[in-house]
């Protein structure tokens, strides 16, 4: 007993619960996963589990069900590394061998005026709280923007949030306006426009209004007021505002560690921190130059994993290499998909996107 490693997984998300997943049978380590959450979340589903298009089973894995492991139910605060020790939120201290944090992102406002009126769209809860103040603006009379929703970026994320709004708010009410305000000249920038044309003209088919080179300078519980590219200002009656117009690294404080200037962790080819080779960071949380996607963290956390038995074992560790499989956007019936650079449309990207989320998911149980 007295050679067993401890492996310490902050966060149970996309990369870390795979990773502990991946670890768990070795017989010479302990793995000890923390999280803020009882559940598992398989984010790039939020908008079906909303929509409930989904079982929520597809999404949605209470960790109890799926990690047989020690677990604990807390927010990791600090990582000393020079004690190899982490410090939770309600005081505890635990050592570990090797660490890993992989603790995802968190929504970045931008210090915009009134963001505290908007909704976020990170997780069930979040998730929860708009629909049921959805539900109970749909269900009210009708006055100036009751049932105007404005959807802040026009990101995948924001795209997909517009389509789940839209649906939900017109099964209710057919006139309820959604709108989608996008700073930048178009929507989608970071696909190729003939997928992003495809995208927008989805969402122009459901009656979304896109506004593009339009900013949001402040937020109430009634209105948006926005600001268009010649400088001119107007303030739209609006009683939902869904701020999905980025992100940002979700915060620890790691004692003597550099950060990068986003706040991730800087890390090597081998997903290890730059400053202390104990010590994996992947996912969003790393600054591993590829993109902050599920797909990016799936393949972080595999490589992550295969180098901690390396490391275990005093074997050369191996580099991580990304490779980008295509885009998909969940838009229901009219799904989107960007796959060895062809644009495809409906049923197929939809039935893809599915049956890869499906045996991603296999993983983590
Ligand atoms: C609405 C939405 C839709 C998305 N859709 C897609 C998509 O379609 N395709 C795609 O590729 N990407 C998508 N993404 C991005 C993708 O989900 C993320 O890039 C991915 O989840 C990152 O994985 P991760 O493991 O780094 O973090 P996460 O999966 O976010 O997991 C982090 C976990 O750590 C926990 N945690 C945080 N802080 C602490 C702490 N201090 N202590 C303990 N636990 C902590 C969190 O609760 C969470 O469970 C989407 C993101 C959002 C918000």
């Amino acid at each position: 007993m007295a050679d067993l490693k401890r492996v310490v997984v902050i966060g149970a998300g996309i990369a870390g619960l795979l990773i502990a997943q991946e670890l768990k049978s070795r017989k010479d380590a302990v793995v000890t996963l923390v999280s803020d959450r009882e559940h598992f979340l398989f984010l790039p589903r939020l908008t079906e589990l909303f929509s409930e298009t989904i079982p929520a089973k597809k999404a949605l894995l209470p960790i109890k069900d799926v990690w047989k492991g020690e677990f604990i139910l807390n927010k990791a605060n600090l990582v000393n590394p020079q004690e190899k020790t982490v410090i939770l939120n309600n005081g505890q201290s635990i050592k570990y061998d090797v660490l890993v944090i992989a603790i995802g992102s968190q929504v970045n406002f931008f210090n915009t005026p009134g963001s505290q009126y908007s909704y976020a769209f990170y997780n069930k809860e979040d998730a929860d709280k708009l629909k049921e103040h959805m539900t109970n603006l749909l269900e009210g009379d009708e006055q100036a923007g009751t049932h105007t929703f404005a959807v802040v970026g026009g990101g995948p994320t924001g795209v997909e949030v517009a389509n789940i709004v839209s649906r939900f708010a017109k099964k209710k009410r057919p006139a309820s306006k959604v709108l989608v305000v996008e700073q930048g000249p178009t929507i989608l920038k970071v696909l190729p426009e003939k997928a992003a044309k495809a995208a927008q003209d989805v969402l122009e088919s459901e009656g979304i209004q896109i506004m593009t080179g339009v900013g949001v300078k402040n937020i109430t519980p009634l209105s948006i007021e926005v600001q268009k590219a010649d400088g001119s200002k107007e303030t739209l009656p609006c009683y939902t505002t869904i701020w999905a117009a980025g992100s940002k690294p979700q915060q620890i404080s790691l004692t003597g560690i550099e950060l990068s200037p986003r706040g991730e962790i800087p890390v090597e080819k081998t997903l290890q921190a730059v400053a202390d080779k104990n010590i994996f960071a992947v996912g969003d949380i790393a600054a591993a130059g590829v993109p902050k996607t599920a797909q990016a963290a799936l393949q972080e956390g595999k490589l992550a994993a295969e180098n901690i038995k390396r490391f275990l074992d005093n074997k050369p560790l191996e580099q991580f290499v990304y490779k980008d499989k295509g885009t998909l956007l969940a838009l229901d019936e009219k799904t989107v998909g960007l796959v060895y650079g062809q644009v495809l449309r409906g049923f197929i990207p939809r039935q893809l996107r599915d049956k890869y989320y499906q045996f991603a998911l296999q993983k983590y149980q």
